[in-house]
């Protein structure tokens, strides 16, 4: 997708720092940090939301994310960590190619106090 940021970074015309990458997925830190090592996860592959992403896209995306996640815990030491995806502009999704939020804690509230 011409007009897509996502697509752009993944080659390569919009910079980023990149965390994991293989041929259908990839992980960057997230330009507004929530926290410190907010990262994305993105498929290589232009998918808007869940409700199109085929299975086998699913597949490999989930299955990466456990040594992302460990990536990110050995060098930020979060005390937690907040998987997030966003469909939907009501459901405050504001880039449309599909991705992932990775969001370290350090020793806040949890969500349910
Ligand atoms: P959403 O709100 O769609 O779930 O998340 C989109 C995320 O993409 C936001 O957290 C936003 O900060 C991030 N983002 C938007 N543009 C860029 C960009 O050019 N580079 C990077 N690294 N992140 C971006
Ligand atoms: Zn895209």
């Amino acid at each position: 997708m011409s007009d897509c940021i996502f697509c752009k970074i993944i080659d390569g015309s919009i910079p980023s720092v990149k965390l994991y990458e293989d041929d259908q997925v990839l992980a960057f830190f997230d330009i507004s940090q929530v926290t410190k090592g907010h990262t994305l996860v993105i498929p290589k592959d232009h998918h808007e939301s869940i409700y199109e992403l085929p299975e086998k896209v699913a597949t490999h995306l989930f299955s990466v994310i456990p040594n992302i996640a460990n990536a990110l815990k050995r060098t930020f030491e979060p005390t937690g960590l907040n998987l997030l995806n966003n469909n939907g502009k009501d459901a405050g999704q504001t880039v449309f190619h599909y991705h992932i939020h990775l969001i370290p804690r350090y020793g806040e509230p949890g969500l349910h106090g």
